[in-house]
């Protein structure tokens, strides 16, 4: 298997950690040709998240926007979000490889909730790593991790968010490596997650193919995706990349402004780096000191992005866009009253992207929904005030 794409990826570790991601390739690369796996994974994806989850023809937006709107309903999984196709996937590798403690880094809350399901559903400990400041944002989700059983870390140091948090799991993954199994919550860090995560979350194109074959009987013109770490939009891209006539658009966060200090938009403003584990886009200073993120969505205030999509925005095969805060924010309340749907505000990001983009007028286009809306109340009610 291959461990970098293009100049990105690879397996910026120490040793010890070198050892148990060369025995985690194996596990994976044996486990996901066997056909007990496939079954049980497909089995769970069905009966316990709910998968397919709908592509549902948005007739009100499309008739506002002047396109075929199209939604990837995967705020509809179990958990509200995407998360829960991975987690699932990875802790069934856990287990084969005997694992018996589980480990997970979370910014929104919700890898922290679907890893907590996860490790519930296998009746395994789990120990999540959470910023202080994402604590305070998303508190719903901290509730619901603690109520699934899971003993939850605040992380104090550094800028309290998702950047921390992963830095403190891995250092816990350095000490406990025998015996502990860490779940990466998007397509990032060292090789194999980046593949792996990409692979799990694939079955949202997959299933998207599928379905828009057989609502309009061809591909969409364009799919897009919030981009935090990058795994559901790797997870719904990956199974386009070979049509070059779907232009793939990625949505970062602007935060308060592309060329502001407060954004998350690597692939727009990163340069190429070394975060976790792995090299990529990455938001840095001008001596190379990773800068802080920031947007009103916790899952994507990360300073870095997947080396896939790295990749990808060399190659020219990324449309690269971004949303800022109140254009997001906007975009849930319009998504909301248009259509009776609350996305969370991570794709609420993509939503704003669909809004802005005049050339895709007449365009079948497919939006992926992420997540549902409900984390994110605080924070939307907390705006609704300000207006
Ligand atoms: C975590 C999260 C994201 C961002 O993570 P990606 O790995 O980029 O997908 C986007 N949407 C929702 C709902 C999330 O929970």
């Amino acid at each position: 298997m291959k461990s970098t794409f293009g100049e990105y990826g690879g397996r910026y570790v120490p040793d010890t950690l070198y050892s148990a991601l060369e025995s985690l390739e194996k596990a994976y690369v044996e486990i996901r040709r066997r056909p007990d796996f496939r079954k049980t994974l497909g089995g769970l994806l069905k009966d316990y998240v709910g998968r397919p989850t709908p592509l549902y023809f948005a007739s009100r937006i499309s008739e506002e926007t002047g396109s075929q709107v199209f939604l990837k309903r995967e705020d509809l999984n179990h958990t509200g979000a995407h998360k829960i196709n991975n987690t699932l996937g990875q802790i069934l590798v856990a287990k084969s490889m005997g694992k018996k403690r589980i480990i997970a880094e979370t910014g929104a809350g919700q890898h922290g909730v679907a890893t907590a399901t996860a490790c519930a559903l296998m009746g395994l400990p789990c120990v999540v790593y959470m910023g202080e400041e994402d604590m305070a944002r998303q508190s719903p989700n901290v509730y619901r991790m603690q109520l699934l059983g899971a003993t939850i870390v605040p992380v104090t140091k550094g800028s309290r968010t998702l950047k921390d948090a992963t830095t403190e799991a891995i250092r816990d993954w350095l000490l406990n490596v025998e015996d502990t199994f860490y779940i990466i919550g998007s397509v990032v860090g060292p090789h194999p997650y980046p593949t792996m995560v990409r692979d799990f979350q694939s079955v949202i194109g997959k299933e998207t193919r599928r379905q828009i074959q057989s609502l309009v009987g061809r591909l969409p013109d364009a799919v897009i995706a919030s981009v935090g770490g990058g795994s559901n939009a790797m997870g719904m891209f990956y199974p386009f990349i070979k049509d070059k006539t779907v232009a793939l658009i990625t949505a970062e966060a602007a935060g308060k402004g592309l060329d502001s200090d407060a954004q998350a938009a690597p692939l727009l403003r990163g340069r190429p780096g070394v975060l976790h584990g792995a090299k990529s886009y990455l938001l840095q200073d001008n001596e190379g000191q990773v800068s802080l993120a920031h947007s009103i969505s916790a899952g994507l205030d990360y300073p870095g992005v997947g080396p896939e999509l790295s990749y990808l925005k060399d190659l020219g095969r990324l449309t690269l866009d971004s949303a800022t805060d109140d254009e997001a924010f906007a975009a849930c309340g319009w998504l909301a009253k248009t259509e009776g749907i609350i996305p969370a505000l991570e794709p609420a990001h993509a939503l704003a992207v669909l809004r802005k983009r005049t050339d895709l007028k007449n365009k079948i286009v497919v939006v992926n929904i992420s997540g549902r809306g409900d984390k994110d109340l605080g924070t939307l009610m907390e705006g609704l005030s300000h207006v």
